[in-house]
């Protein structure tokens, strides 16, 4: 078979980028693909790709996964923060205003000066109904933990940062992280749809405008229709036709509002498009909670950025929290959010 020797380098280097060993040949590819790429791609771990079996061709379906599993990967810039002072004193005030621990007791143990991680995700947002709405939207998170960190993808603006190049970066950018792309995009999707509520209630009060003069429409042709049924000239079949054509009013308007409904329906679109990871020197406090006669230590963050103690995330949905339940778990106490309490 005949390849498109473009296509072959595309594919040897995309698979070599991401972890794939790779013998290109002048009209196939053989590949060891790992575990996950190979899922993603739907391909066997050991792979031949150019043969009639996984044809590269434009418009072939591996091809296609391949383009859409490289465009799915978004651009990431790492950067390290300068911050001019960490705070030293005064954690008391912060831990009672940004933490409570409702049914527990705590004590602030060592502190010790720290670098921690956060990333920002910018996503684009497409709202789609009888009219297109579309914006950025960004979400800040601390990355060893997963929790959602408010306002510091706005605050990190104010400091300086220094960026480092591909390839060049520390080891403190773990390349594993507490929160995974699917559940910030779920995060977004909830801010996004704050935002788009002037919106999503501007479709909801067109909707509402175009249903109520369907019907007032309808109703009014109805009792118009009604009226001539008295006419004296009428035939007995023309006054059975009429009286057919009235009878099918209601269904034509129900039909004339579930168009209008699915007109206004709202769809949107989130996809993440940039990346930003963060190493911040933050202060880190280990607390001792007491719960019942049991003990936990806990280590947790002042952030110089946010200037806020960061929030913990719940031990059993994983939620951002500043509110903190403890509850009798298998071994020790949980600490869990409002929500998983009542559960
Ligand atoms: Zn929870």
């Amino acid at each position: 078979m005949i390849q498109d020797l473009d296509l072959i380098r595309f594919t040897t280097q995309f698979l070599e980028k991401k972890g794939a060993l790779v013998d290109e040949n002048e009209d196939h590819i053989h590949a060891l693909l790992p575990l996950d790429l190979a899922d993603i791609l739907n391909l066997p771990e050991e792979v031949r790709l150019g043969d009639d079996d996984h044809p590269l061709l434009y418009g072939s379906p591996i091809l296609d996964r391949l383009v859409q599993t490289a465009t799915a990967s978004i651009p990431v810039t790492y950067g390290a923060v300068s911050i001019p002072y960490i705070k030293k004193a005064g954690f008391d005030t912060a831990i009672a205003q940004d933490l409570s621990f409702v049914n527990g007791k705590i004590q602030i143990g060592v502190r010790a000066e720290t670098r921690t991680s956060y990333m920002v995700i910018t996503s684009r947002y497409v709202a789609l109904s009888d009219e297109r709405k579309e914006g950025l939207k960004r979400l800040a998170f601390h990355e060893p933990s997963g929790a959602i960190v408010e306002g510091f993808d706005d605050s990190i603006a104010d400091f300086e940062c220094m960026y480092y190049r591909q390839g060049h970066l520390p080891p403190q950018f773990s390349p594993r992280i507490g929160l995974s792309l699917l559940t910030v995009l779920k995060s977004l999707q909830s801010r996004i749809e704050l935002e788009l509520e002037p919106f999503l209630a501007s479709m909801r009060r067109r909707l509402h405008r175009d249903v109520t003069n369907t019907r007032e429409y309808y109703q009014s042709l109805a009792e118009e229709m009604r009226t001539s049924l008295a006419h004296p000239n009428l035939s007995d079949t023309q006054r059975m036709e009429r009286q057919l054509k009235i009878d099918n009013l209601p269904s034509e308007a129900d039909r004339k509002t579930a168009d209008l409904q699915h007109k206004y329906d709202t769809r949107i679109q989130i996809r993440a498009c940039a990346g930003e990871r963060y190493l911040v020197d933050v202060a880190q406090l280990l607390l001792t909670i007491m719960y019942q006669k049991a003990k936990r230590t806990l280590p947790v963050f002042y952030n110089p950025v946010t200037r806020r103690i960061d929030p913990l995330v719940c031990e059993s949905c994983k939620k951002t929290t500043r509110r903190i339940f403890l509850m009798d778990g298998k071994t020790n106490f949980v600490l869990v959010c409002p929500g998983c309490s009542r559960a």
